[in-house]
């Protein structure tokens, strides 16, 4: 945990961005760094998966994922990563995140995750999924192939989710402050087709994926032999 106790008496919102990070690229630093200027966020801390739920086994060691987190965020001091997932024994389910960091952080501070279109629109397939509106806002990015969100809803989304968002969706960033969890909010972001599993992809058949994610990124994937033969 890279929390500090400055952190737990801070009151703006925090931004949280989950996921395997399978390697991390510059679609999921764009989406943070989007976001906390979109959404005036003091700080996003990133939550690389230690067993994520929702998919097959990752191409590398929880470990090598979250040195490869702590690699791409060095020397941004807006941006921290939160080992919490990687260390537990238990499967990285969101809701048990969210009520560790609730503890950790209290009530009242607005905790706001950070999710790409795609990822949302799997939302109720998430353990206790209407649980997490009680204990974080949702912010939701565009990203190139994934339905359109904000605008085109109410509509596009599965009817339970459709449900959710019809009360709780703002455009205003402010009112993220004024509480602690329950809003939606649509931001736009600079569309990137960047995708971890295009850079396995590239890395196992031996194509550059240069530029496509940090520098100290990729030549920790090449040491460590990564993904050479992930299928
Ligand atoms: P994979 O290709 O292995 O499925 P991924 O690139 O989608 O991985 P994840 O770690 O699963 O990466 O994504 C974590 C979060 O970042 C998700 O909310 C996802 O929607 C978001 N995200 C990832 N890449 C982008 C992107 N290029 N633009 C916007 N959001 C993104």
């Amino acid at each position: 945990m890279s929390s500090s106790g400055a952190e737990q008496h801070a009151t703006g919102p925090l931004g949280l961005l989950g996921g395997t990070f399978d390697p991390i690229h510059l679609g999921h630093l764009r989406l943070a760094e989007e976001a906390r200027g979109a959404l005036g966020l003091d700080r996003v801390r990133l939550i690389p998966a230690g067993q994520p739920p929702h998919r097959g086994e990752p191409g590398s060691t929880p470990d090598d994922r979250l040195h490869m987190a702590r690699l791409a965020i060095a020397g941004n001091p807006h941006f921290e990563v939160d080992d919490g997932e990687v260390r537990s024994p238990r499967k990285s389910y969101t809701v048990l995140t969210l009520e560790r960091l609730r503890a950790e952080l209290g009530p009242t501070r607005p905790l706001v995750l950070i999710l790409g279109a795609d990822a949302f629109e799997g939302l109720p397939g998430w353990h206790r999924w209407q649980e997490l509106f009680d204990l974080a806002h949702f912010a939701v990015a565009n990203r190139p192939g994934y339905a359109p969100h904000g605008r085109r809803w109410p509509g596009t989304l599965s009817p339970a989710l459709d449900q959710a968002c019809r009360d709780r969706q703002i455009s205003d960033p402010a009112l993220l402050r004024t509480c602690s969890s329950g809003y939606v909010i649509p931001f736009d972001m600079t569309p990137l087709a960047i995708s971890a599993s295009l850079i396995r992809d590239l890395v196992r058949t031996g194509a550059s994926s240069r530029y496509l994610l940090p520098d100290s990124v990729l030549d920790y994937i090449g040491l460590h032999h990564l993904y050479e033969n992930h299928e």
